[in-house]
């Protein structure tokens, strides 16, 4: 299982998946921060911005994720403000620039994206900003191999977020079974995990090895681990397809509260409901492949997408549907 939806793409657009021996297959995992980000999460922020009358500052895939009866986009018709940023600081920036707007950056993602969302609460507080907050979807991804480890026979780890996170965790899981391969990004290193892989697959016992040694260490960036740990801590973060998964999302300590989103707008408890025709949660556990969906390149495509697979540049969806 390629955990990671760049991963993903890489092996579609270089071709790889064509010179793999037939026997071995490769499955779509649920490293797409969108994709795996719930449709309650884009309710929550249509909430806040039709509701609140906040100003919404997000990467540009969350835009078109449909929640529950329209997407950001849809949203924005509506007159809600969904301002297009490349990353936290900018957000935290903008606030700073209008101060006459309140404005939340939706943060999602995994241990590679977290930091950001952090500094940028760290630099809000040092500005003296009190219009800016985040709503948290960041998500650690040690909690989603171990629920989904019956799902596959070895995982392509995603190299970023080992980058990040060092290679214990992924090392430790073997003793519960669990095999895997750090996998960097370009071509030469995608192939020499993939080999790695299947030869050590063969000797059948479960194994882990770090096969992008040129950017990932043991002990992973311990700044970035630092500053995660001073400021947010984990809770418990339902995923899209996975349900609910103990522990394997973060929020803002005490601390930090007068940034949360969610406390400063007193959100309620808000149920997204998914399209019922869309497979995006089997897709992102590995039980089917995104033609096997009814709708897949009928009624959804990227310029009309039903699930978030279909729109995330790094969904499995879009991957198949540009590429097999
Ligand atoms: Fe969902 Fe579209 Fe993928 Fe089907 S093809 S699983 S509707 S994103």
């Amino acid at each position: 299982m390629e955990v990671c939806g760049t991963h993903t793409h890489e092996i579609f657009r270089l071709g790889i998946r064509k010179l793999l021996p037939k026997q071995v297959e490769l499955i779509s995992g649920p490293g797409c921060p969108v994709c795996v980000t719930p449709v309650s999460f884009i309710d929550e922020a249509i909430y806040l911005a039709l509701e609140k009358e906040v100003t919404i500052c997000t990467f540009g895939d969350l835009v078109r994720v449909p929640g529950t009866n329209m997407s950001l986009a849809g949203a924005r018709e509506q007159g809600a403000k969904i301002h297009v940023v490349y990353s936290p600081a900018d957000a935290e920036k903008y606030a700073g620039e209008h101060p006459d707007e309140q404005v939340t950056f939706l943060s999602v993602g995994f241990e590679t994206t977290t930091p950001a969302g952090c500094l940028s609460v760290k630099a809000a507080r040092e500005d003296g900003l009190d219009n800016y907050s985040i709503l948290v979807a960041n998500k650690t991804m040690p909690q989603a191999y171990e629920a989904l480890k019956d799902s596959a026979d070895v995982f392509l780890y995603p190299g970023h977020v080992n980058a990040i996170t060092g290679t214990r965790l992924c090392e430790a899981l073997t003793e519960e079974g669990v095999s895997g391969v750090v996998a960097g990004f370009t071509a030469k290193e995608l192939m020499t995990a993939l080999a790695v892989a299947l030869v050590k697959f063969q000797e059948g016992k479960p194994f882990f090895v770090n096969c992008y040694p040129r950017v990932v260490t043991q002990d992973g960036s311990r700044e970035a681990q630092l500053l995660v740990d001073e400021m947010m801590e984990a809770c418990d973060c339902e995923w899209r397809g996975l349900g609910v998964i103990p522990k394997s999302g973060m929020k803002l300590r005490q601390e930090w509260q007068e940034f949360d989103a969610r406390l400063k707008y007193q959100m309620p408890k808000i149920e997204g409901k998914p399209n019922p025709a869309c497979r995006c949660g089997d897709v992102l556990q590995g039980k089917c492949k995104p033609s096997d969906c009814k709708v897949f390149g009928k009624g959804c495509t990227p310029q009309h997408p039903i699930g978030a697979c279909m729109v995330s540049g790094e969904g499995a969806c879009s991957a198949y549907y540009q590429y097999s």
